[in-house]
Order: C-alpha cells, then sequence, then structure tokens
C-alpha cells in the first residue's frame, strides 16, 4: 500500500468493473493484497505504474521470453498496423514463417492459431478425425492450456477433473487417457486398448515444476506410440527454452506434430502447429472436403498479417541459437546459486532446468507430475514470491520459475541469490 498508492488506487476502482479486479482470472495469483500494475518493460527491466523498476524473471510467464519491447518486433507491428491488420487473406510474411519454423523445428507443413491453447484443441481434433479414435492421452499433471480433454488427471487408477477446473464440459474420463511422465510401461498398457488417438505431452513438464524425461524415456514414448498407431505431439510451448527449435531440434525427437505458442508473435498473440508430410497428405484432402468454416479448426484473426509480421520480426531476430548462448549460462548461474543456498541450509529442495528456464521445487528432483505436486505449498510460494517482489524481483506466479532472455545480466542474477539467501535466513530464523 505505501510503496505501491498507484496500483493500489487502480486495484481499488477495478473492483467494480472487472471480475475480481483483474481482465483475467490468473492475475489474481501474484502475492499481495493486490497486484502491481503494468506501466512498461524493456528488455529485462519492467516498471509499474508507481515507478519502481523490477528485474523481470517472469517475462510474462513465456509470452516475453525473448525479453520485452524488441525493437524489431516494434517496428514491424507498428508499419503492419499502419498498412491493414487483418483481411481473411495470407501475408507474404506467412510464408517466410512456415518454411522458418519448418528450419527450426525439422516438419514440414504448418497451420497458424491465435493461442498455443487453440492449437492445441487444433491438434486433437485431426487427430480423432485422423484415427478415428475418440481419446487422447496426456501426462498426469501436465498443462496445455485451457483444453477441456486435458485438464484431467489421475486418482488411482481413475481419470478424474484437474482439481480447480471449473465446470467440465464432458466426464474426462470418457474423452481422456492419462498416464504418469517417466512411465513407459504405464502408456504401453493403457495404448494398447486401442482407443486413443493421440499422446499430447511436454518433453520435459514445465507446469509443476521442471521434471525432466529420464534417459532414453522419450525414444522409448516414440517406440510405443509408434507400434500402437498413436500420433505424438510434442508441445513446445514452454520447452521452446531448450533452443531455437525446442527439445525437438535440441534432442532429435521424432513427433507427428509439434505446437508451439506464447513468445513467437514477440507478445502478440499468436501460436502454430506443424505437421509431418505424412500427416499432411492424410489431413489435406478430409480438411478440404470438408465445411472448412465450421470444421472446429479456426479463428477469424487466425493467421492475419499483424501476427505474421511480428513472428518474422520475432525469429528473425530473437530465440535464435546466439540469443540462447546468452540466456542459458544465466540460468545456469542462477541454477548453482540457488543450489548453493539449498545445499548450504541442507533444505529437502531442489532447482532444475531446462537451457534458459530454471525452478526452484519443495522437494527433491521428482520424476513425474504427481510427486511435484504433492510438494506444492503456496504459503511458501507466495512468501518468496512478495519478499522478491518487494525487493525488486518479478518471479512467475503460481511457479517458482525464472526464466532468462539475452537482455538480463550476471548481476540480476545474483541480486535474485542473495535476495532468495536472505529470504530463507528469514524462514528459517
Ligand atoms: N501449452 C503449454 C505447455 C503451456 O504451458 C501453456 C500455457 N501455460 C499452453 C499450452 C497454453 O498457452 P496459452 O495460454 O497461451 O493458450
Amino acid at each position: 500500500m505505501r510503496d505501491h498508492p498507484r496500483s493500489a488506487e487502480l486495484a481499488a476502482r477495478a473492483g467494480h468493473s472487472l471480475l475480481a479486479g483483474v481482465p483475467m482470472p490468473w492475475m489474481t495469483r501474484w502475492p499481495g493484497a493486490f497486484p502491481v500494475f503494468f506501466d512498461h518493460a524493456s528488455g529485462a527491466r519492467l516498471t509499474d505504474v508507481d515507478g519502481r523498476e523490477y528485474a523481470d524473471l517472469c517475462l510474462g510467464d513465456t509470452g516475453a521470453m525473448t525479453g520485452h519491447a524488441l525493437p524489431a518486433v516494434t517496428a514491424a507491428v507498428e508499419e503492419r498496423a499502419r498498412a491493414g491488420i487483418t483481411a481473411m487473406l495470407p501475408s507474404p510474411d506467412a510464408v517466410w514463417v512456415g518454411e522458418e519454423l519448418g528450419k527450426r523445428f525439422g516438419l514440414p507443413r504448418w497451420q497458424m492459431a491465435m493461442s498455443a491453447t487453440d492449437a492445441n484443441r487444433f491438434v486433437l481434433r485431426f487427430a480423432r478425425h485422423l484415427t478415428g479414435r475418440p481419446r487422447i492421452a496426456v501426462m498426469d499433471w501436465c498443462y496445455h492450456g485451457t483444453v477441456d480433454e486435458t485438464l484431467a488427471v489421475l486418482d488411482g487408477d481413475r481419470v478424474v477433473p484437474r482439481p480447480g477446473a471449473l465446470g467440465p464440459q464432458v466426464d474426462v474420463a470418457e474423452t481422456t487417457a492419462v498416464v504418469p511422465f517417466n512411465d513407459v510401461d504405464a502408456l504401453d498398457r493403457r495404448l494398447a486398448a486401442g482407443d486413443v488417438a493421440c499422446l499430447l505431452m511436454e518433453p520435459a513438464l514445465t507446469n509443476i515444476g521442471i521434471v525432466l524425461p529420464d534417459e532414453g524415456y522419450l525414444a522409448a514414448v516414440r517406440e510405443v506410440t509408434r507400434r500402437h498407431g498413436v500420433l505424438l505431439v510434442i508441445d513446445e510451448t514452454h520447452t521452446l527454452c531448450a533452443g531455437p527449435g525446442g527439445c525437438t531440434a535440441a534432442w532429435g525427437l521424432e513427433p507427428d506434430l509439434v505446437v508451439v505458442g506464447k513468445p513467437i508473435g514477440g507478445g502478440i498473440p499468436v501460436a502454430a502447429y506443424g505437421m509431418t508430410a505424412e500427416v499432411a497428405d492424410r489431413l489435406l484432402k478430409p480438411m478440404l472436403e470438408a465445411e472448412v468454416d465450421v470444421s472446429g479448426v479456426g479463428g477469424t484473426l487466425t493467421g492475419n498479417a499483424l501476427a505474421m509480421a511480428a513472428v518474422r520480426a520475432t525469429l528473425s531476430t530473437a530465440l535464435r541459437a546466439e540469443d540462447f548462448a546468452v540466456a542459458v549460462p544465466l540460468a545456469e548461474r542462477f541454477t548453482d546459486g540457488v543450489a548453493g543456498v539449498i545445499a548450504r541450509h541442507g533444505l529437502p529442495w531442489h532447482v532444475q532446468r531446462l537451457g534458459c528456464r530454471a525452478e526452484y521445487w519443495f522437494c527433491p528432483p521428482p520424476r513425474n507430475g504427481a510427486e511435484a505436486a504433492a510438494a506444492v505449498d503456496e504459503e511458501l510460494e507466495g512468501f518468496f514470491h512478495l519478499w522478491a517482489l518487494n525487493r525488486g524481483i518479478l518471479l512467475t506466479p503460481f511457479h517458482n520459475m525464472a526464466l532468462f532472455s539475452p537482455h538480463h545480466t550476471a548481476a540480476d542474477v545474483d541480486r535474485h541469490t542473495e535476495v532468495f539467501a536472505a529470504a530463507v535466513e528469514e524462514l528459517l530464523a
């Protein structure tokens, strides 16, 4: 209140016109009595409406992974906005975008969506259409956006709605198979039933802390899915942090389809999904023969000229090998710093890293989502977030995640380590 008077004033006013005082429900998850209101940001720095500056380690939960307000994206967006934003016609930039995504991920055919959620929804629909099978499979405690079928977890052997999911559309037990991450036998047994169209997964879980795949696990997943005729969809929306072509390129994965969203438009809403030539061949005829405007795949603003200009400018100037070469060592420095504090105090916690993303979690490294979920401690998490926010560092709400762009500095990392160490000392005192 004392340090954030303008945010407090805006929050009080917003309570009268916006549900819960925010335009989007997740914004209530920032720690403290009200969220700080965003004024401007550039690179790795963000300034709130009270003029307080932060080292931004949240980066819009990956939407701004490139760093904020890239000059090339700003210029391209401005130019395109002046020249017309949306016309239901392809723009030349779309051709560049398809070619670039193909080079990065090694898949030859692409389509656009407005969000990663949308891209995932479309891909699930295609998979059911192509295989004629009713169910999709996901990993226990996954997150793939607000996609009804994916908001499911395991309760023993039963598939149940994820705790917190509001008003499930259909019983997820009828739409979804759920298997634990890093368990090849469970996957093999479940897919053997023959009712699963596709497996949608992150190559490493990133939405319940970071859970890395065991050695050989992803190769086994590919073998099992192929053997059961199940399409493998890799969601790289977060794991793009592993490099310019996500884990797919970094680890040589062989998905049938790939989804990518969030940062590819430098913050402009846009996502994409790519597919193998074989999937494209199988899809083309039914797609064109269907009533495409009511096929369940669409979005009037999807693939518009503004989005395509933003993706072109972003992928031309950011998220390239040379950008990761700066950002990844910063994430390594973060991991070393946090691991040092954890070890010094003998805490049963760990910090994990994937490319330029790092996250600490209040348990030893878990092998699956359920183990990670068992260690969630919202009060403790809120304490760290508020402590950091009050000392000029933004961490991602409902994560303990720090994301690094080429615009961060070693001083940002060291400041976080210092602040984290002081928070731990305060807790233990
Ligand atoms: N896939 C993954 C792996 C995600 O983490 C998210 C969002 N956190 C999404 C898809 C959905 O992205 P969006 O909310 O932008 O649709």
